[in-house]
């Protein structure tokens, strides 16, 4: 009856049942463990009359226009432009850390001397992965380097990872760059907003089809078995392909060992008070267990006299008890990945695509970009 089985309602699979259901006019159903769509990004309005996300904050930001406006089609936008602070010895700064924070750090005079030496060293309106600052030659700029890894990074990456930045993929901690401009806008994309009505409505938009049909609370891996190469889906072999977004690990009875990942437990906290911070987020790279702040209704206001608060625990990932958010980069982990992966090459009606099939820290634009490509590249061919 289906043609489709898309396994996971998350962005991943909700582009890719969009597509299938209304570019190629084909049946599509998608299977979802959780009691609800949208993934990660799903959110709802709680008791204090704001939208809150459920999972974490989302905060969407593109240069891909084509994402962008593929997105548009489901929502309107309400534009907000992610501002971050830290509090750090008592004071709040701009993250990433760049001018404006320098000059809150230091003295004018010193301030004048590094911004003049990362100006001629990197060039103005530069991005400065922590990690290659930190090699830099000069004192001075080493002197800053080890201000901000110590004050920013070490703490908050030993809360979020369990390791030190130089363990951790560089390409993590690169996302938060130090900055050679006056820019304390968290991202820097040309298109930075939330869904206005949030995500959950714009995920139930693009999922409302005659051709899409969605079972929640239901787990495929149930009534997916996979034998000589090929995967079935209760019982029989599907008409086209199953996309599978979930946990590659775990599709393959942990054929190659367990993936790790990191969890978060998430303690949200609604208040009887207009607002409790400054700033949409505040990190707290060295103080408390939790390693961030945010408060909702900055991101997505509201009228109402309560706010909600969401403080973030990282925590190591552990099946079936909490949730995978973040894949855990090292070399014998991708080793790990790339044997599932070429596992599941030789299923010719199986396809991986996300966070979790992929193993990989796609961002929300990312991963509808990667969705959009496979459907051109291997669905709609
Ligand atoms: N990071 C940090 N201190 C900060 C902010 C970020 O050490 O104040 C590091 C940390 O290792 C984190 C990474 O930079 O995991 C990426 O941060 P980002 O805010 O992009 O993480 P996400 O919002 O995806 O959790």
């Amino acid at each position: 009856m289906y043609d489709y089985i898309i396994v996971g309602a998350g962005f991943a699979g909700a582009v890719l049942a969009e597509r299938i259901a209304t570019q190629l006019d084909k049946k599509v159903l998608i299977i979802e463990k959780r009691s609800h769509i949208g993934g990660n990004c799903y959110d709802e309005v709680d008791a204090s009359g704001v939208i809150v996300h459920t999972y974490g904050p989302h905060l969407f930001h593109t240069d891909n226009q084509k994402v962008y406006d593929y997105l548009s089609q489901f929502t309107s936008w309400h534009e907000y432009v992610h501002e971050v602070v830290a509090e750090v010895d008592g004071n709040i700064i701009p993250i990433p850390f760049n001018f404006n924070t320098l000059y809150e750090v230091y003295t004018t005079p010193k301030a004048d001397l590094l911004k003049h030496k990362l100006i001629e060293k990197y060039g103005e309106g530069q991005k400065i992965p922590i990690l290659e600052l930190m090699k830099d030659n000069d004192s001075d700029l080493q002197e800053l380097a080890q201000y901000v890894y110590d004050k920013i990074f070490v703490n908050y990456t030993a809360k979020q990872w369990g390791k030190k930045p130089e363990e951790i993929d560089g390409a993590v901690t690169a996302r938060v760059p130090v900055l050679t401009s006056y820019d304390n806008r968290y991202f820097t994309d040309k298109y930075q907003a939330v869904p206005s009505e949030g995500y959950t409505k714009l995920f139930k938009k693009m999922l409302t089809h005659k051709n899409i049909d969605i079972a929640l609370n239901c787990d495929a891996l149930d009534r997916i078995a996979i034998k000589d190469n090929t995967l079935f889906f209760d019982g029989k072999e599907p008409p086209a392909k199953v996309i599978f977004t979930g946990m590659i690990d775990e599709l393959f009875a942990d054929t190659f060992g367990e993936l790790p990942y990191r969890s978060i437990e998430l303690e949200f906290e609604t208040l009887d008070k207009e607002f409790y911070q400054g700033h949409a987020v505040v990190n707290y790279p060295n103080e408390h267990d939790y390693t961030r702040i945010t408060e909702f209704k900055h991101i997505h206001p509201a009228a109402t006299q309560k706010t909600t608060i969401l403080k973030e625990y990282p925590q190591a990932y552990q099946r079936d008890v909490n949730t995978p958010y973040y894949p855990m980069f090292t070399d014998e982990n991708q080793m790990k990945y790339n044997q599932y992966a070429a596992f599941a090459q030789q299923i010719p009606n199986l396809l991986l695509v996300g966070r979790l099939a992929e193993y990989k820290y796609y961002d929300m634009d990312d991963i509808v970009a990667r969705a959009l490509e496979v459907f051109t590249s291997e669905i709609n061919i």
